[in-house]
């Protein structure tokens, strides 16, 4: 799990030879590719299954940068990134001219990020220009955690592996609207709302789970291969019982408001005690039932507050109805 210097150096040859890398950022695992190249960026959408229409963020090393990628940088967004960068927040400008259409799924806006991982900005300072970096797994599944999750996945269609460990933040970035002065939530992640609003002086919306912004974007997202459930905790039990009994295979993510309730199913995994330990081992959880063979998952949402709002929206979207 050690990144040396020569990985670094060899990856960001990837880079520039047109290949790709997965890296770990503080959030999951990245699958990137030169931003400025649309033969490597269009590569990520074949590896991914992702449909093109679909935009990717544009990652770079240091925030000094961001002027080069976008048209212009609102106050606000100035200020968001003064605070947050490197960090778990993604802020969706005005696209530069430098940005291919390709990598913004067609859009005139780009969604920027710095990642906070030592290995992600080696990579970054190494290589020099922007790397997109969707999450290193197959369109609408659950994001990789771990290198190994990445290798599971993707395999040999990934030139170039990273290794940095488990991801601490666990969940994607926080996505917000900064093309006004007014910015909003696109999707909730790694910076809570709360936060956010702690700089601004001001509360922000939060787009409904069930926002489809992008043409393409499929209710299923973050999804295991088992069916996921939500029902109230209370009800966690119960439902998963009789579901056991009628012969699914079932893991249940048991709620720390019943924590250490007997369950007769096939996988019993409890929720981490804080809201960060459950962001940081949400994804590997829901991997955990795939591998251990349930097809059905019982599960309850968090609190929405803090970090469980992120959590709260990937649940929800993995137990969105599936492409049939
Ligand atoms: P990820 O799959 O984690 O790389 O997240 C990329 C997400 O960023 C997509 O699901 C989009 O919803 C969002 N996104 C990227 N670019 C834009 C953009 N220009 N406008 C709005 N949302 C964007
Ligand atoms: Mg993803």
């Amino acid at each position: 799990m050690t990144v040396t210097t020569s990985d670094i150096e060899k990856a960001a040859e990837v880079l520039r030879a047109g290949g790709l890398v997965a890296l770990p950022t503080e959030t999951v695992y990245g699958l990137g590719a030169n931003a400025e190249d649309p033969a490597a960026v269009a590569r990520i959408f074949q590896v991914k299954g992702r449909p093109p229409s679909h935009p990717l963020i544009v990652h770079i090393g240091d925030a000094k940068q961001l002027d080069d990628w976008v048209e212009e940088v609102p106050t606000t967004a100035r200020l968001l990134a003064e605070h947050f960068w490197p960090g778990p927040l993604t802020l969706v400008l005005r696209r530069g001219r430098r940005v291919p259409l390709e990598a913004t799924g067609g859009l005139q806006t780009v969604a920027m990020r710095v990642p906070d991982h030592p290995v992600a900005h080696a990579l970054l300072s190494a290589f020099g220009g922007g790397v997109t970096a969707p999450s290193a797994n197959r369109f609408g599944s659950v994001s990789p955690t771990t290198a190994d999750h990445v290798r599971a996945e993707l395999g040999d269609a990934v030139e170039f592996v990273l290794d940095g460990g488990a991801c601490t933040v666990g969940v994607e970035s926080t996505i917000v609207d900064a093309t006004g002065e007014i910015p909003s939530i696109l999707r909730p992640g790694g910076v809570t709302r709360e936060d956010l609003e702690a700089v601004l002086g001001y509360s922000i919306a939060v787009s409904s789970a069930s926002r489809v912004r992008v043409p393409g974007q499929h209710p299923s997202h973050y999804a295991p291969r088992a069916r996921v459930v939500l029902v109230e905790p209370e009800k966690v039990v119960i439902e998963a019982e009789q579901a056991q009994e009628l012969g699914h295979q079932v893991g249940v993510l048991l709620p720390t408001s019943i924590a250490g309730a007997a369950v007769k199913a096939h996988a019993v995994v409890a929720v981490p005690p804080s809201v960060a330990a459950y962001a940081h081992g949400l994804f590997g959880i829901l991997r955990e039932f795939d591998q251990r063979g349930c097809d059905l998952i019982v599960a309850s949402l968090p609190m929405e507050e803090g970090l469980g709002l992120a959590i709260a929206n990937r649940l929800r979207r993995a137990a969105g109805p599936r492409p049939s």
